[in-house]
């Protein structure tokens, strides 16, 4: 009984420290997003699966605090989305891009689009398409170079104002993708409503490819139905040759994994995809 005991004190004050970690990195945020000091998009390309060629490329928000470190988006984002900063910082995002794709512009180079992610609460604020065409119209980028991706839960959101917001985020770009599809409930008839033009299979798909059978069947079922329905299919998370070699037999347009590119800082994306002769 005492240890019992013991272990519940030891508990409660590692409970007691992960509270505190969470408040002091909250706080470390907060301070983030006003000064936008410590953030960095990074760009991972997405290329056609016949022939390699560059398609668009995802944006990927990095966040490193001279105290905490490098501190990696499967910590900070859902963070974020918990204390609301997510919505600042969405917005930091898209005018980080808007400014990246515009200097590229301005440097004689040809970006091709890129998708910035959205989340949930970006999504419904009011607001979001405005700021969009704001953005685009400050740096002077006609719409198709931007892209959004949305998570199946974030669409799911059926209410007026998110279809509304899809309608105007596909009006702006026709670049508009559900992310990580097959992880959430959402039905492939109801998601053929929406005016979203790119399907992402999830990496857990791809991962057993060439392994399980079951991975195969799945990514085959779901890029047949994305292809009766017109959308775009992304294979997302492609690590191997074995795994893109896999892919072939499926209607995949896209692949996007550290096979063909991690993401890498706006430098090392331009020096390696936007001023790479064409092979
Ligand atoms: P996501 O949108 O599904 O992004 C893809 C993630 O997979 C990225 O992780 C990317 O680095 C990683 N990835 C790409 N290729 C491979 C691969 O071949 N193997 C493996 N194991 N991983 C691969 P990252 O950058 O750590 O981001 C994690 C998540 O954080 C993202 O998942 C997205 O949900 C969120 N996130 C990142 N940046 C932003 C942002 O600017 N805004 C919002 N709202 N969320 C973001
Ligand atoms: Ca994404
Ligand atoms: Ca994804
Ligand atoms: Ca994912």
């Amino acid at each position: 009984k005492q240890q019992g005991r013991n272990t519940y004190r030891l508990y409660q004050a590692e409970m007691h420290v992960q509270h505190h970690q969470q408040l002091a990195l909250e706080t470390a945020l907060r301070n983030t997003v006003e000064s936008g000091v410590g953030l960095e998009m990074h760009y991972q390309p997405l290329v056609e699966h016949d022939g390699g060629g560059l398609h668009s490329a995802e944006a990927l928000l990095r966040w490193t605090h001279p105290e905490f470190g490098v501190v990696p988006p499967s910590e900070f984002i859902p963070l974020a989305e918990r204390s609301g900063l997510i919505v600042p910082l969405g917005d930091w995002v898209l005018a980080r891009v808007c400014r990246q794709l515009a200097d590229w512009r301005r440097a004689g180079l040809s970006p091709v689009p890129v998708a910035i992610n959205l989340a949930a609460q970006q999504f419904m604020q009011p607001g979001l398409v405005e700021g969009v065409r704001t953005q685009l119209a400050a740096h002077d980028l006609p719409g198709h170079l931007l892209g959004f991706e949305l998570t199946e839960s974030t669409l799911m959101e059926r209410g007026e104002q998110a279809l509304e917001t899809l309608e105007g985020l596909g009006a702006i770009s026709g670049h508009v993708a559900i992310d990580d599809f097959g992880t959430g409930y959402s039905s492939l008839s109801y998601l053929h409503e929406l005016p979203v033009s790119i399907l992402k299979i999830d990496r857990s798909f791809i991962q057993g490819l060439g392994e399980t059978r079951r991975s195969g069947a799945i990514v085959a079922g779901v890029g047949g139905m994305a292809r009766e329905l017109g959308l775009s299919v992304v294979a997302e998370g492609v690590e191997t040759e074995a795994q893109r070699l896999a892919l072939a037999r499926f209607d995949i347009d896209l692949i996007q994994g550290y096979l063909t590119g991690h993401p890498v800082d706006a430098a090392g994306f331009e020096r390696r995809w936007l001023r790479r002769k064409t092979p």
